[in-house]
């Protein structure tokens, strides 16, 4: 996965002026079970030992490494900042928490600016621990942290998040795949939760031409049911065309989250729509999926919401349909559409970077 690279950088390779998309990005993983740490890359059958680098006493995962090992715990205190320990407390509220909490702390800088720093500065120590051999002194991370909080804050003084119930807005465009890969863009359009649904889907190649799409009512059941469904009938109608690298792209975070997370079992009440579109995707050489925006899948959207609408049966587009013309050839001229987010949705901030990243990424 690429973004271990750049995580992987020393402190010192941290310039301010860039850290915003890093940072954002940094959390998002947090939140999302993303970091690559030791319990997660033994998941993925990685053969290394799970042990903290920085304790040796219990398994890295992300709640261990970040708040719960000693020596995590000793910089959280030198940092001076008002955090709590209780690990009954769970690790991502714990996260939302003190993201959300903007009171001004030590050297008149906002707790979360300085949380959100200490994070990941811890991060890129238990990296350079890893990766550079580097022990890691937890004075030295806590006054790092606090500078980088204080610079960042004071001299910067671009941090991106505005304060609660004003508006972020941010622009969202399609975004072809490389060389010889293909885009399959999914939806699912539901009339309420549950309600009828009817999914549509859109394929096209590396310059943005089209390739097929496909739409068709399907019946009673959840958005993410809807979701689901268009990934699977997307995904195989790929596979039947012969194509060997494809990268979906949804606008359902929870139905990404569902594809990759190992864990899940056949109790779950959608396994069957899971599990099927693990194994078409396993057939594939190459294939990825990742989360964008609405408008960064209008045309898929509009296949979708047109065959929930007219109750139409499943059919498969060979070439454009005229009534997607406009969108479909916005998306090739690489035009970009406003997303306006609220603040009151404390996950706007993290949430912003979801489409650049792959939750499950291709199979090398
Ligand atoms: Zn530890």
């Amino acid at each position: 996965m690429k973004l271990s690279d750049s995580e992987g950088k020393s402190s010192s390779e941290v310039g301010v002026g860039r850290s915003n998309n890093r940072l954002k990005l940094f959390l998002w993983m947090c939140a999302n079970n993303g970091l690559p740490t030791k319990v997660i890359l033994v998941k993925r059958k990685v053969p290394i030992s799970v042990t903290c680098p920085f304790c040796n006493l219990e398994a890295e995962s992300t709640p261990h490494i970040l708040r719960e090992c000693p020596l995590a715990q000793i910089i959280w205190h030198l940092s001076n900042s008002k955090v709590s320990f209780q690990t009954s407390y769970p690790f991502e509220t714990w996260l939302k928490d003190n993201c959300l909490n903007s009171n001004v702390e030590t050297v008149s800088t906002p707790h979360n600016v300085l949380f959100i720093y200490t994070l990941w500065h811890i991060w890129l120590a238990r990296n350079d621990s890893i990766f550079n051999n580097i022990t890691p002194s937890p004075v030295i991370i806590a006054k790092i942290s606090i500078a980088s909080a204080v610079e960042f804050f004071h001299v910067a003084n671009d941090f991106p998040s505005p304060p609660l119930g004003q508006s972020l807005s941010f622009n969202v465009k399609w975004n072809p795949p490389k060389f010889s890969w293909w885009k399959l863009n999914s939806d699912g359009a539901c009339l309420g939760n549950p309600g009828p649904f009817a999914i549509g889907g859109i394929i096209r190649d590396h310059m943005g031409n089209w390739v097929k799409g496909f739409s068709g009512f399907v019946g009673q059941g959840t958005a993410l049911k809807a979701e689901l469904w268009a990934i699977v009938r997307g995904s195989n109608l790929a596979l039947d065309l012969g194509y060997n690298f494809l990268w979906i792209e949804t606008d359902s975070l929870l139905a990404c989250k569902l594809l990759l997370d190992t864990t899940l079992t056949n109790l779950h009440e959608h396994w069957n729509l899971i599990s099927s579109c693990r194994s078409t995707l396993q057939r594939f050489s190459h294939f990825k999926v990742s989360h964008t925006f609405r408008e960064g899948k209008q045309c898929a959207d509009l296949l979708a919401r047109r065959s929930l609408l007219k109750h139409e049966d499943y059919s498969v587009f060979q070439t454009l349909p005229p009534f997607m013309n406009l969108y479909f050839l916005a998306d090739l001229h690489g035009v970009t559409f406003e997303r306006v987010t609220s603040s009151s949705n404390p996950s706007s901030l993290v949430n912003s970077t979801c489409n650049a990243i792959s939750l499950y990424p291709a199979r090398s």
